[in-house]
């Protein structure tokens, strides 16, 4: 019978017999682990020399010597030689300490696990009898996919000393355009301050029950839970030791007062990181099929806040044909920024498209250019969220030939 038990290799000695490949990735899994490795080979590989520098490497030069168990909590051996691995694992026996035999069929009585490691949690496979390393690493690489997706329940349940807040991008909507390591902190998760804005839904339903979940969602106009009473949440809760995830649509640290909310932890002394996400000022665009920078038609791009005051920097880029300028927040502005601009002499012909509800079923795209983007927006009823695009890069055709976009100008 196997069993695997959560060994602690820190600092610890172990003995590896032999200098050939099967010793070169051991020694980089025990010293990954945390061990002292002893190597005794007359020989080494070229991968196992290339370890020598590792720091808790030593190396005896010559054949193996019982002497060389001394102090060892665990011996690999892997000489090549069956007879000579099968003596080390004898004697291992007889002194009680573990020992791995890697020759085939002569197995020692310990055996090494395929490993994976995720957050905290270390996953270890190993067979009952036998050695099949190719089905191990294909299990453990099935648990891998799953943990960093955050599709297994490894929440701590007890909580820690110190906890710690994640400002989390969830993109634009789908959860297939969060990062594994946004699902993971999610899956990690005793508490999720969330915003309204993208994947929050389809996320939020496949916590575990007993996780907090926290709506401080904002919109325009409408501000339910001001910005110090979300900084003072996060780090109560994670004062608490509670793993806390902020979780914001887009990109944290664009329009998201992720700056914000880091300062206030950092302040507070709390551990705290972001995890990036696709902001919408690119992926919204995108999704309709919108290149913010499309080479020969715009070699930058400005992204502004559309609830502001319109800004000389602004009504520079508007005027600059290789600018697209990105306006987020902008419905409710856009009577104003379009009368700024206009009186500021960029030409009315300039292409708008409006992308409204960019990367979910409901998405819609309005085309039109600065002299009449403002009776199209209200004709069409465009509202929050949506990005608004200005410049070349926003024309129906500028992905399709002339002839084929005929018809199509509105899609
Ligand atoms: N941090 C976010 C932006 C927050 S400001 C990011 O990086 O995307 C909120 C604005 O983002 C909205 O007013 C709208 O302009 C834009 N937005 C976010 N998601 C959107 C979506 N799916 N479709 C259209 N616009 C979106």
């Amino acid at each position: 019978m196997t069993s695997v038990l959560g060994l602690s290799l820190t600092d610890r000695l172990v003995l590896v017999v032999g200098g050939g490949a099967v010793s070169a990735r051991r020694i980089s899994r025990f010293l990954a682990d945390g061990a002292r490795v002893r190597l005794v080979a007359p020989e080494l590989s070229p991968a196992v020399r290339a370890l020598l520098d590792a720091p808790g490497v030593t190396w005896r030069s010559r054949r193996f010597r019982s002497a060389d168990l001394r102090g060892a909590w665990v011996v690999h051996t892997a000489t090549g030689d069956p007879v000579t691995d099968r003596a080390i694992a004898a004697l291992c026996e007889r002194r009680r300490t573990f020992c791995v035999n890697a020759s085939d069929g002569a197995h020692g009585t310990a055996r090494m696990t395929a490993q994976i490691r995720s957050g905290d949690v270390v996953i270890g496979v190993a067979g009952e009898v036998g050695v099949d390393p190719t089905r191990a690493a294909r299990v453990r690489d099935e648990i891998g996919t799953l943990l960093t997706e955050g599709r297994l329940p490894v929440r701590a349940r007890r909580a820690a000393a110190v906890g710690r807040v994640d400002l989390v991008g969830g993109g634009p909507g789908p959860v297939d355009l969060m990062t594994v390591r946004a699902r993971r902190l999610l899956a990690e998760a005793d508490v999720v301050v969330t915003d309204r804005l993208g994947p929050s839904a389809a996320v939020l339903s496949e916590l575990d029950p007993d996780v907090l979940v926290i709506d401080v969602g904002k919109r325009p106009g409408d501000h339910p839970v001001p910005q110090d009473e979300i900084n003072a949440l996060l780090i109560a809760h994670a004062t608490a030791g509670r793993r806390v995830v902020r979780l914001k649509g887009g990109d944290p640290f664009v329009f998201g007062r992720g700056g914000e909310e880091m300062a206030a932890c950092l302040a507070a002394g709390i551990p705290v990181d972001v995890v990036p996400a696709p902001s919408s000022a690119v992926a919204v665009p995108q999704a309709a099929g919108i290149p913010v920078t499309h080479r020969g038609v715009a070699s930058a791009f400005h992204v502004v806040n559309g609830q502001g005051p319109v800004s000389d920097t602004t009504l520079r880029a508007l005027a600059d044909e290789t600018v697209t300028t990105v306006v987020l927040m902008g419905v409710a502005g856009l009577p104003r920024l379009v009368d700024s601009a206009l009186r500021h002499g960029i030409p009315a012909a300039r292409a708008v498209a409006i992308v409204e509800n960019g990367h979910t079923a409901a998405q819609r795209t309005i085309r039109s250019t600065l002299g009449a983007v403002v009776a199209d927006a209200a004709a069409a009823g465009v509202r929050n969220p949506a990005v608004i695009v200005i410049g070349d890069v926003a024309r129906a055709d500028l992905l399709l030939p002339r002839q084929v976009a005929v018809g199509g100008a509105a899609g």
